[in-house]
Formats: C-alpha cells, structure tokens, sequence
C-alpha cells in the first residue's frame, strides 16, 4: 500500500526524522490559508499523487511551458498561482503512464535553500534475506538517468535483521556521501530514525529523494516515498487509515472488499481462475491463440458462489471484455459446487458475452453435467488448450 508524500512525512516525523513543516491541502483556499500557518518567504507547493517524477511532470490542462507538479513560491498570490495551475488538472510524469494522474492535493510546505541533494532508499531485498540501504550522492530528479548512465555512483548496503541498525550502518552511509563532522551526526541519526520507521510500521520501501544538506547546515528529508507491507497491515489501522482509494484503480478497489486478486489488463478476455500459477498460465495460453487478456484474476482456492458472482461481476464492468474464460480446478473446492456457482452468477449478471468453462478435478463430470443442464449458452473447453482455442474463437466470431 502506498501513501502520499505529506502522509509518509508525518509518519516518518513521529520517529524523530526532520522533515520540514507543512500541511495538506484540498483547495486553494486551504493552501493559501497553509502558507499563512508556515514562516515562509520561502515555500513550495507540491502536487500529491501516487507517483514520482512530479517536479519534471507536465500538466495536460496547462501550456507546454508551464512548470510541473512542484513549484517554488514567494508569496502568498505565488501560492494561490500555482494551487490553481494544479488542483483538478491532470499531472503526466514518467511514474504515471500517459495518462497521468489527477491533482485532488496538495501539500503546501517550507521551501529550503539546498546545497546538496543526496539519494537514499530503503528497501526489503529478497536476496540477501535483509533490508538493504541504497545511497548515491547524485540525488534529485536525475536520479533514474543516474542508475541507468552511471550506476557505479549508486552504493548498496544490507543491515544484518539479528543485529539491526548499528553506528556503523550510518556511518558507512556518511562516507558514501562524503559528510563529516556535524553533517555526518545528523547522517547518522536520521538513517537510525529511518530504519526504526522502516522496521516500525512493516514498511517494504522508503525512497528518500532528495535528502538535502541545507545551505545552514541542517539535513532534511524534502521528498519521502513510502510503502507498507499489504501482509502486515492488520498490525497498522492508522497506516491503513491513510489509503487513498482515488488513487487506486477503481475496479481493482472493488476486487479488494472481496478478497479477490485481481489486476486489469488491457485485453478483450476476461479470466477467471483459482490459483496465481493457473491464472497465469491462463494468460499466456489467451496470447499463445492470438489475443489478450482483459485482466488477471485470482479467486483464490476456496471460492464459493458469492465469491465467483463477485469475479463475474467485476470483469463484466470492463466494457472491453468481449468473452469470459472460466478455467478451475476444483481441489479444495469440487466441480459441480464451482458449476453452480458459475451458473446461479451468469444468470444473476445476465451474462452477454460468450463464456467457456473449463473445469477440472473432484466431480469434474458431474459438474460438466451441470453446465451442459442449465440451459446457459456456455461453452465447454476439454482442457487449457481447448478452452483457450474456443473462447478465441468465440469472440472472433461474436465481432
Ligand atoms: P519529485 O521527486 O516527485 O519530482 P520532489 O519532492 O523530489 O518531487 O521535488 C522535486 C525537487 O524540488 C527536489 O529535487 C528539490 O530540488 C525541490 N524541492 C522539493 N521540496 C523542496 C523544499 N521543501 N524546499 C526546496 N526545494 C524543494
Ligand atoms: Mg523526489
């Protein structure tokens, strides 16, 4: 799950990391009003959206010229200019795809004079079995130019999970950048602070770009990007409190109230399937016959009825799904049991488009049996290949 700048700021300050001032705001008003609250003459307001890259982004609504998703301000008038530039356009940045991300934030914070901007991430690397530290002196917004052009300037260290942070985890951080003296305490302190906030709310990734040395000599983190852990989430109800659903794809939301796994795609086949493996073999076999897939989704082993009228529902929304393709295994959960489930969700959708059924395992006859009984216009595939081939077929020819 991730959350907004403003968000992971406040969480990251309750551990005793320095952030620089600064409020949320919903309108204009708010964050003039945001502006009066902070010492200025300096601010920046900063549009808040899931995704990186806002200071380089591009607002679809405004001139080509005009600045991006992060601008300085010197004013209250400056603040209000620019709350109005970006509240409800539409801000494209490299992390959004083209089509962008509507600006319904902003978050209205002290500007700083930087001398040094610095890169430092935190992540749960799965090779090591350890949290790993990545640390450049190259921070700001090339930094993905610097990964890919001059990647030597990026260091990685890991954190032993038996001993935890220890001085010389921030030490070796404070050489990396090059700090000394008083900087390199604060670089200390603020990599503890850090890790205990990683540790500390199950976080599985903290990006920190830019950790800025200011020009009086303070260090800050001026730009947090941070996720939980989905897995640990029950351990956090105030982090869970800070999910914001606008920011989510809509049908993927609606797939989470009913614990399904689903992701949209950009294909005409919906799929539904039970097992992360099975679904994925279910896409590749939709491709392998010469189309798409509209989306993964995952039922999970134990599925009842409500569950698949659910997925049924859910890919049916897509207006460009053109065919339904139905491949389960029933292990857990038997054939016919799945059959009727498939039957009493494709009359309650009122199923328009074609639908093949694939089923295999315990009762698999009897639920085949069950299919062919209803009366439903559903279509039986004889195994992957089969039923992969058909509901191609059956779209081609609905066209
Ligand atoms: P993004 O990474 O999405 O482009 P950032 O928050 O990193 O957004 O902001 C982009 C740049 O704006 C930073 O690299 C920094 O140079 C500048 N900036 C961000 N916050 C501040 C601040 N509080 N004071 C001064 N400059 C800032
Ligand atoms: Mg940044």
């Amino acid at each position: 799950m991730n959350i907004h700048e403003y968000q992971a700021k406040e969480v990251l300050a309750k551990f005793g990391v320095p952030v620089p001032a600064g409020f949320a705001a919903l309108t204009v008003e708010e964050a003039v009003a945001a502006a009066g609250k902070l010492p200025g003459p300096l601010y920046v307001v900063k549009a808040q959206i899931h995704a990186g890259g806002r200071g380089k982004g591009k607002f679809t609504e405004l001139p080509a010229d005009a600045k991006g998703g992060v601008r300085l301000a010197r004013s209250a008038d400056d603040v209000r200019a620019a709350a109005t530039d970006m509240l409800g356009n539409t801000l494209v940045t490299i992390q959004t795809g083209p089509h962008g991300k509507q600006v319904n934030r902003l978050y209205v914070t002290d500007g700083v004079d930087i001398a040094k901007e610095f890169y430092l991430a935190m992540l749960v690397d799965r090779a090591s079995g350890r949290i790993a530290l990545v640390v450049s002196t190259e921070g700001g917004m090339d930094i993905e130019a610097v990964a890919h052009d001059t990647p030597e300037k990026i260091e990685t260290l890991t954190i032993d999970p038996a001993t935890g942070i220890m001085p010389h985890h921030g030490r070796a951080v404070a050489a990396v950048l090059g700090l000394t003296g008083d900087l390199a305490k604060q670089c200390e302190n603020v990599v503890a602070k850090l890790y205990a906030a990683f540790i500390g709310t199950d976080a599985s990734q903290m990006e920190i770009n830019p950790l800025a040395v200011t020009d009086d000599g303070r260090l800050l983190v001026l730009d947090a990007k941070v996720g939980f852990d989905p897995n640990a989430l029950y351990r956090h109800p105030d982090l869970v409190e800070l999910r914001d659903l606008t920011e989510e794809d809509p049908a993927e939301v609606e797939a989470s109230k009913y614990d399904l796994a689903f992701i949209k795609l950009d294909g005409t086949i919906g799929c539904l399937v039970n097992g992360a493996g099975l679904a994925m073999a279910t896409m590749d076999i939709i491709k392998l016959n010469g189309a798409e897939p509209a989306n993964f989704l995952d039922v999970g082993g134990g599925a009842d009825k409500e569950k698949v009228t659910n997925a049924f529902k859910l890919i049916l929304k897509d207006p460009a799904v053109k065919g339904i393709l139905v491949n389960i295994f029933g292990g857990i959960m038997r054939c016919d049991i799945i059959a009727e489930g498939i039957i009493a969700a494709a009359k309650e959708v009122n199923l328009s488009v074609p639908l093949v059924v694939r089923l295999e395992g315990t009762n698999v006859e009897l639920g085949k049996q069950i299919l062919a009984d209803s009366g439903l216009p559903i279509i039986s595939g004889d195994n992957l290949g089969d039923a992969a081939a058909k509901i191609v077929a059956a779209v081609k020819k609905a066209a």
